[in-house]
């Protein structure tokens, strides 16, 4: 079956194919394996040279009865994400030659499932970035116009599922880097809560804002890929020993019962025309439906994203210490002291935005500067998560836009860090409260550029924003 169609496919209809041997798992790595081959969007950084060899045992495992609907399923992920014998860079030069010597715990799972990596994505270099710019192995292209970004930093990925190269993905989302791509390449995104998911081979970031999270074309797909890939797992202490409810058979059950709320504070200034009229346009048709949605208030919004800019830089100028060049990563030959190694390494190895944040979090973590900038954020971010807890004891899912705009130019922000870092004013909020958000498409813009509609839970409901998410793309089907 050269020719075989893969368009926009989902799991559902992958599965049924896979049974009803319309094609083999095999075939469908093949040609998914044959358009990365051709991709124009620069969505992967490598491919899995054993892609195939795993498709065959996952045909032999359908063959024998003893698949369920992951196996045989082609699944790309963020080059953030440790897969064992496969390069894993980080979309950064300090990393360009390393493989992974281990399997990250979210990857294992849907791998024992039998589905298989095509390859790894590209990203902005350690995940810091909104528009996929900052990559070492250069920027995305947007599939929608390639003159446009796909968002950062899961561009790759978000990508790769627009352009129809992989049918699901892997991302991370330490401040929207799920659901901000997500949204501007018109698929859906899940950012899970903090400590559903283990974190164990994701490259860390900023370790207490971090989630690897599922992308796919529908959200049963989201919800599938996140019954796998949650759960307790003692390689990561932060990861959550909270039970993992039965995702699917939530989806569509008493949907209408859920109280749904409009922050007031994401519908302000920056926010764009038409993105808003999408979103208050598909409230209405909630309503209309019977559905109840009332205006709440979530008064810290607007000290979010300084915030999560105070946090998320400590976070990383510590995390990302371990690049020295001792161990792995880029190397030098220079003898002449410790001290010079590592500038050598760390100025070589390093792009710019990330030396700029390590920069930020080290003086941010300086003795002085440690209570006015750090400290103070660690209270604001406990305001942050009181004001979740309190709407979420008066409504069951937040509906707001998941960016201000759709997708933006290339170049258009990468000259002015400020601009760029706005782009994520409406999904840091969720990381900061450790609550769950996804990002799915509900429309287009004029220009054709896809809309996306950000669903907010408390922590560990992802069923719920699932099973709204889930009955608002059949309502706008
Ligand atoms: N765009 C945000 C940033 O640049 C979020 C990144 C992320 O979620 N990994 O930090």
């Amino acid at each position: 079956m050269t020719n075989l169609k893969t368009e926009k496919l989902t799991i559902s209809k992958i599965s049924a194919g896979l049974k009803q041997k319309k094609f083999s798992s095999y075939e469908l790595t093949s040609a998914y394996l044959k358009k990365i081959k051709k991709d124009d969007c620069n969505a992967f950084i490598s491919v899995n040279d054993k892609a195939l060899e795993q498709a065959k045992f996952a045909d032999k495992l359908l063959a024998a009865k003893k698949g369920g609907e992951l196996c045989g399923v082609p699944l790309a992920v963020k080059d953030i994400i440790l897969v064992e014998g496969l390069r894993a860079t980080g979309a950064s030069n300090i990393l360009a030659d390393y493989i992974a010597s281990y399997t990250a715990t979210a990857v294992d799972h849907l791998q024992k499932a039998g589905m298989v990596v095509l390859g790894k994505t590209n990203c902005d270099e350690f995940a810091m970035g909104s528009s996929n710019e900052n990559s070492a192995f250069g920027p995305v292209l947007n599939p929608y116009d390639k003159k446009r970004v796909p968002g950062g930093s899961s561009g790759g990925s978000a990508a790769a599922l627009a352009a129809s190269l992989a049918p699901t993905a892997l991302g991370t989302d330490t401040g929207g880097s799920i659901r901000q791509p997500a949204s501007f390449c018109g698929v859906c995104g899940l950012k899970p809560s903090y400590g559903r998911v283990s974190r164990y081979g994701s490259m860390a970031m900023a370790s207490s804002l971090d989630q690897i999270g599922p992308m796919a074309n529908s959200v049963r797909d989201l919800a599938l890929l996140l019954q796998y890939m949650a759960g307790f797992d003692p390689l990561d202490a932060t990861s959550a020993q909270t039970k993992v409810p039965d995702y699917l058979s939530g989806l569509g059950k008493n949907t209408k019962k859920l109280r749904l709320g409009l922050p007031k504070e994401y519908f302000a200034a920056g926010l764009d025309k038409e993105v808003e009229q999408a979103v208050k346009g598909l409230v209405a048709s909630l309503e209309k439906e019977g559905m109840t949605v009332k205006e709440v208030s979530l008064p810290y919004t607007d000290y979010a994203l300084a915030t999560y800019y105070l946090l998320m830089p400590a976070e990383v100028s510590s995390n990302l210490a371990r690049y020295d060049g001792v161990l792995y990563g880029l190397s030098a030959d220079k003898k002449s002291g410790l001290d010079d190694w590592y500038k050598e390494i760390r100025s070589r190895g390093f792009g710019a935005e990330v030396k700029r944040r390590i920069m930020l979090g080290t003086y941010i973590l300086s003795a002085g500067y440690y209570d006015a900038y750090y400290k103070q954020a660690q209270k604001v971010r406990t305001l942050i998560k009181e004001d979740f807890a309190k709407v979420f004891s008066e409504v069951d899912v937040l509906l707001t836009p998941a960016t201000p705009t759709t997708a933006f130019k290339l170049g258009e922000k990468s000259q002015d860090p400020l601009t760029m870092y706005l782009s994520d004013i409406f999904t840091v909020a969720a990381n900061i409260g450790g609550v769950c958000g996804l990002s799915l498409p509900i429309g287009q813009d004029k220009k054709g550029l896809p809309i996306g509609l950000q669903l907010l839970g408390d922590a560990f409901q992802e069923e719920k924003i699932l099973n709204l998410g889930n009955y608002i793309e059949q309502l706008i089907a």
